[in-house]
């Protein structure tokens, strides 16, 4: 029996996911990310622009595909697992080097369009959309199972690659979410089956691995922005409000409180139009009957100067620049760039954490001092991930009972406590390794 993997991005480092699985001479390829610091660092621009994969690959802000030349004519499948751009990102510039469809979930899909639509970028493979909790015939030999996982962003899945040699499931970024606010909750029971069938090996998200908690619902976010937005007098004041754009639940919620709040709600930024219509094009959201939404620079500006100044109570801003990215709404508001000017005790919500890299804290940091110069308050940390913690990771290991175990998504310290909890359990064969290596499995 052959089955193979070639871990090409994402091992010891978060970003640029990327892993090819090869059974027997057929070969899947779960996720094409980009890593976006090193994306942001190389072409100064977070959306995704014309420059060539071998300049991208140089920089580290790709998956260096070169380690699978061998595999390219094997190549069957490109399943991208959600919409996060560390793993769709990097589509637009590798996946036409396979000769293969990519399959995904319906707005994994509707992302993937609006990023190739937006650039101008036009790639060869056919985009199958394939729902949570279905599966989707490769060959004789696999079949693919996508199943409903919860995260940050909709229709999140877990992919299992179905063999003869057993079930090799990909778990990257998720958690175990049973209130979930948008969509359906996490699929245990599948994965408890799955563990009964025989699962070969568990390619799993060590984020968190940690961190010993079980990492809250996404309802437990609600709650918090609740307090926050309606335990807090801000009667007269403007209302800003920032989060990941692709995080549509927790946009929902914002959206329901702001109603609740009898404030008018509009959305500036690029990407929050991008995933917004996304999400309203597929028909799992219907925001756009409660909120204005505005894309673009200039018309972000006009909206702006609409504000009357004794109107300023009456809005709640959803805007982009959660990470104190400079060229985001957020960032130039706070930076006196925009006509619309920030007033002492204005409330300035980050329904976010800091994703901590150096650029990020620095960016942060910078917006943080230009925003308390306004005098305005700043509630920070409105927030709860979309990654498994320990004792999430410890139920998947129950659930599973893998044979073998490959600590994914994560620094080496990340990797490296997923494998103490597995051996702690009693799993003898879990495989630390680094990007672009090679792993034969067998049973
Ligand atoms: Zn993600």
């Amino acid at each position: 029996m052959t089955v193979e993997i070639c871990t090409v991005g994402g091992y010891g480092e978060i970003g640029r996911n990327m892993t090819a699985i090869k059974v027997d001479d057929e070969v899947i390829i779960c996720d094409m990310g980009i890593h976006l610091e090193n994306y942001i660092r190389f072409t100064e621009d977070e959306d995704i622009s014309k420059f060539t994969k071998e300049e991208l690959i140089a920089e580290n802000a790709v998956p260096d595909i070169s380690v699978i030349k061998g595999w390219k004519n094997m190549v069957k499948a490109v399943i991208p697992t959600h919409a996060h751009l560390d793993h769709i990102g990097a589509i637009p510039f590798l996946s036409d080097e396979f000769r293969a469809p990519i399959l995904c979930t319906p707005f994994s899909a509707a992302v993937v369009k609006a990023i190739l639509k937006d650039e101008k970028i036009r790639i060869k493979n056919r985009i199958i959309e394939v729902n949570p909790n279905s599966r989707y015939t490769i060959s004789d030999n696999i079949t693919i199972e996508f199943i409903n996982i919860t995260h940050s962003t909709p229709q999140t899945v877990m992919v299992a690659i179905h063999t003869k040699y057993g079930a090799i499931i990909y778990a990257n970024d998720f958690k175990f979410d049973m209130s979930p606010v948008l969509g359906q909750k996490a699929n245990i029971e599948r994965l408890k089956e799955l563990g009964k069938e025989g699962v070969l090996c568990l390619i799993v998200d060590s984020t968190y691995a940690y961190d010993a908690r079980k990492m809250p619902s996404e309802s437990v976010a609600k709650q918090m922005l609740k307090d926050v937005m309606l335990g807090t007098d801000a009667k007269g004041k403007a209302i800003l409000i920032t989060t990941f754009s692709s995080h549509l639940a927790r946009l929902k919620t914002i959206i329901e409180l702001g109603k609740k709040l009898k404030r008018k709600i509009i959305f500036l930024g690029r990407s929050l139009s991008k995933y917004v219509n996304a999400g309203e094009d597929i028909g799992i959201i219907k925001f756009k009957k409660d909120i204005e939404l505005v894309g673009y620079g200039n018309k972000i500006e006009k909206r702006l100067n609409k504000i009357e100044d004794k109107d300023r109570g009456k809005y709640l801003i959803v805007l982009t620049g959660h990470q104190g990215e400079p060229k985001a709404v957020l960032s130039k508001i706070a930076a006196g760039k925009m006509n619309f000017k920030l007033k002492p005790e204005d409330h300035v919500i980050f329904s976010c954490a800091t994703i901590p890299t150096e650029t990020n804290i620095e960016n942060r940091k910078k917006l943080e001092e230009m925003l308390k110069q306004s005098k305005v308050r700043i509630f920070k940390d409105i927030h709860v991930s979309g990654h498994a913690a320990r004792e999430d990771l410890r139920d998947l290991f129950n659930f599973t009972r893998p044979e073998h175990i490959i600590p994914a998504h994560g620094e080496k310290f990340m990797t490296e406590a997923l494998k103490d909890l597995a051996e702690e359990m009693g799993f003898s064969k879990v495989h630390l390794v680094d990007d672009g290596e090679f792993l034969t499995i067998q049973k």
